[in-house]
């Protein structure tokens, strides 16, 4: 099992978490708090760790995009001349260590004009709602993944907390879609898998003035079961196809690197980026890395297609009546 699933995550007793494309990665170092631990994957996801994850601070990455999220799961802005896009919202206890760091960015929450969302689970929606009574702004996510949002504000929250605030099915977007603000274009791109209606979609940052195209991915890989893992290699195929020219890839979860994403996870590189001089090349502009990401995620499905058909084979038959 190289990659696809967070097992480090279990093993501290997370409740709900994303697997998105969390590698087996084994660096050592020490994190942007100064700690070291045997795996990085597990030292940037400690969930649980309130002090940790508040230790994240805004980063400023591109011209036009801030990393403000905490560590265990991504949230980036993407400054517009019309307003704010949001990308992913965390989750409580962090949705005001977000909004702490939005205006850390020297930006107001006020002006978010859209939430996107990568997909149906709560580490990635449950700030969402708090963050649209600020600011207005439209919630974003697809048809097949609105009704896991909607019925996790039925649900307890984490560690027994009561039922989350959630969104109402808001903006529906469909595979291909665009949303234009101030000069920016998100494009979208359905990638089942993770989830039913996972969500990606291309962007444009500009590091200095010189355009980059940018991909977040909203989750992949298949979360268990056959119907999941074909998803997750359709989804594969269209991106393989379909993407052209990325060169900067913004993932759902910030310790996402490893030998999928080699070259240096995502805060690897926000330190990187803060060590960088005048005309070096930037951190995140790393088109070959994103190709390996690419190419993984369409082996990762195979194989995983593949151990989803031979648990099944191994089943016995049902018995006839
Ligand atoms: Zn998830």
């Amino acid at each position: 099992m190289k990659s696809r699933t967070m097992l480090a995550i279990a093993a501290f007793g997370a409740t709900l978490l994303c697997a998105a494309t969390a590698s087996a990665a084994q660096f050592v170092g020490p994190g942007p708090d100064g700690r070291e631990t045997l795996s990085q994957t597990y030292r940037e996801s400690r969930m649980d760790d309130e002090a940790y994850q508040r230790s994240v601070k805004a980063t400023k990455v591109f011209d036009n995009l801030w990393y403000v999220g905490p560590g265990y799961v991504s949230v980036w802005l993407l400054e517009t001349s019309a307003g704010l896009i949001l990308i992913d919202s965390a989750q409580e206890p962090y949705v005001d260590h977000v909004l702490e760091n939005i205006r850390l960015s020297g930006h107001d929450p006020k002006d978010i004009k859209y939430i996107i969302l990568a997909h149906g689970h709560l580490d990635h929606f449950g700030g969402a709602a708090r963050i649209q009574e600020i600011s207005g702004a439209r919630v974003v996510l697809t048809a097949e993944d609105w009704p896991a949002v909607e019925a996790a504000g039925t649900r307890p929250g984490r560690n027994g907390a009561p039922p989350p605030r959630v969104p109402k099915c808001d903006m529906v977007i469909k595979d291909g879609d665009t949303i234009t603000l101030g000069g920016q274009t998100v494009k979208f791109y359905f990638t089942p898998g993770h989830t039913d209606g996972a969500l990606s979609f291309e962007y444009t940052v500009y590091d200095n003035g010189v355009p980059h195209k940018a991909f977040f991915s909203g989750g992949s890989g298949g979360r268990g079961g056959l119907k999941g893992a074909e998803q997750a290699l359709g989804s594969a195929i269209r991106l393989n196809r379909d993407l052209v020219g990325v060169d900067v890839f913004t993932p759902a979860h910030a310790w996402t690197g490893g030998n999928q994403y080699p070259n240096g996870s995502i805060f690897e590189r926000l330190e990187r980026l803060k060590a960088r001089k005048a005309g070096e090349p930037h951190p995140f502009v790393d088109k070959a890395s994103f190709d390996t990401w690419l190419k993984a995620i369409n082996t990762n499905a195979v194989e995983l297609v593949a151990e989803e058909k031979a648990k099944l084979a191994a089943q016995p038959a049902p018995a006839r009546q």
